[in-house]
């Protein structure tokens, strides 16, 4: 029997998040490997083997899926929001590059948490924006703060993921201050937690009210561009934009 792998993305929370090329891969599964708040969102069915790891053990995850696929299982790696952002697709490649077997991978796209959280604002991001993920884990501190004072520079809306860990509560603070260096003090942003789980909530406030514990790993950050304005309850950035 052949065997596979599919890397999916079960979307931000909510089950009609999910799609139904992820929803019919996982029918089809005889194992699921990922993280394990997210392998708990898969619902336990006999001859499917569950198997949950901690955070940061990403290649490992990988080589044990890849290894998986090679003994004729039918693999699927689960992500949360989309597999390509900030997630598992990247980590199985850089796996299958170092030299696992060149397995049979399809990635399965899901609802990413920047695109569920622009929604329940309005359109935040309906003009050309950026996501930059605010962890230090894979790439120095000062990477992040040259994207973000560019990316502010460039008047691009912006979405963080990851945004401020107990583990690092000050790289947050830096992430505002430079914001403030760099935009005006009415600049709106949101702070979208747990979108689409029973713990939403939404936040919206300018730049000059943002404080570093409005956001946490739950929560993805925007900020709007220069043009991005309040419409009744809603919050969008306009389709078009002048010369520079
Ligand atoms: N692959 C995921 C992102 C993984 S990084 C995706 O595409 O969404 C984890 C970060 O995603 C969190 O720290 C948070 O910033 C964001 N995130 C994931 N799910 C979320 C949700 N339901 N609501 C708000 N932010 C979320």
């Amino acid at each position: 029997m052949n065997g596979w792998i599919a890397v999916a993305g079960l979307g931000p929370g909510a089950e009609a998040l999910v799609t139904p090329e992820v929803s019919a891969a996982l029918a089809e599964a005889t194992d699921i490997v990922g993280y394990i708040p997210y392998v708990a969102r898969i619902a336990a069915r006999e001859g499917l083997v569950l198997h949950a790891s901690d955070n940061r053990v990403e290649l490992d995850r990988a080589r044990l899926a890849l290894d998986l696929a090679a003994r004729g299982r039918r693999v699927v790696i689960v992500s949360s929001g989309d597999p390509g952002v900030f997630a598992m697709a990247s980590a199985l490649f850089e796996a299958v590059e170092a030299g696992g077997d060149v397995a049979d991978i399809r990635i399965l796209p899901g609802i990413t948490a920047m695109l569920a959280a622009a929604a329940r604002a309005g359109a935040p991001l309906g003009h050309d924006f950026c996501a930059i993920n605010l962890s230090d884990n894979l790439k120095p501190f000062a990477l992040i703060e040259h994207r973000l004072r560019h990316a502010a520079r460039g008047d691009f809306a912006m979405a963080f993921y990851n945004p401020r860990s107990a583990s690092r509560p000050e790289g947050f603070a830096r992430v505002l201050e430079i914001l403030r260096q760099e935009c005006e003090p009415a600049r709106l942003m949101i702070f979208a937690r747990a979108v689409s789980t029973p713990d939403e909530s939404l936040r919206i406030v300018t730049l000059a009210e943002a404080e570093p514990q409005m956001a946490d790993m739950r929560t993805v950050v925007l900020v709007g561009n220069s043009a991005t304005r309040r419409v009744g309850p809603w919050v969008y950035t306009p389709r078009s934009a002048g010369a520079v």
